[in-house]
């Protein structure tokens, strides 16, 4: 619950950089479009870290191996927000499952491998800093995380 100014590009590619090792043994390719207008934010690093880490790992658990994150930020002038997206191609989200899956403990994972808290606690934490998260999803295609974080003063 420590609030900093935080460049989120800076961030993002720090969880990247811990994550990384997992991802090459996966062969799981990280594809990264930055906005560099993007300006720094208050926020809690810490937690934001944590949110990405989430997202990046059920991608991770999504795709299996073989597979591919795209990561974006962009600066919305006008409306003070950035938007973040994350996509993968992993194996999708069933549709009687996307409303569930911010759910604490909702998980389709075997017992032992989810908690079924990630997504509970990410959408907390952008909850906390007054932003949003949506989800996207096509079985067998894919799942696109959409995050939008207000600029505060
Ligand atoms: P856990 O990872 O412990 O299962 P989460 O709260 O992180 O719990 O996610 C809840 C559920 O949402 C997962 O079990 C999975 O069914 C679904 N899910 C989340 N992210 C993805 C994704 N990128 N692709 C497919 N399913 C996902
Ligand atoms: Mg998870």
């Amino acid at each position: 619950t420590q609030k900093q100014f935080i460049n989120l590009n800076e961030l993002i590619k720090e969880v990247i950089k811990v994550a990384s090792q997992q991802f090459e043994f996966d062969r799981i390719k990280i594809e990264t479009n930055y906005d560099p207008n993007v300006p720094s934010m208050v926020l809690d690093g810490d937690k934001i870290k944590q949110v990405f880490m989430n997202i990046f790992m059920n991608a991770k658990d999504a795709i299996g191996e073989d597979g591919k994150i795209t990561i974006s930020t962009n600066y919305l002038e006008k409306k003070h927000t950035v938007e973040i997206k994350i996509q993968d191609t992993g194996c999708g989200i069933e549709p009687h499952h996307i409303s569930k899956i911010f759910d604490p403990f909702f998980t389709t994972k075997e017992t032992g491998k989810g908690t079924g808290l990630g997504l509970s606690v990410s959408y907390g934490i952008i909850k906390e800093h007054d932003g949003d998260i949506k989800v996207f999803s096509k079985v067998g295609q894919g799942t696109t995380f959409l995050i939008t974080l207000p600029i505060r003063e």
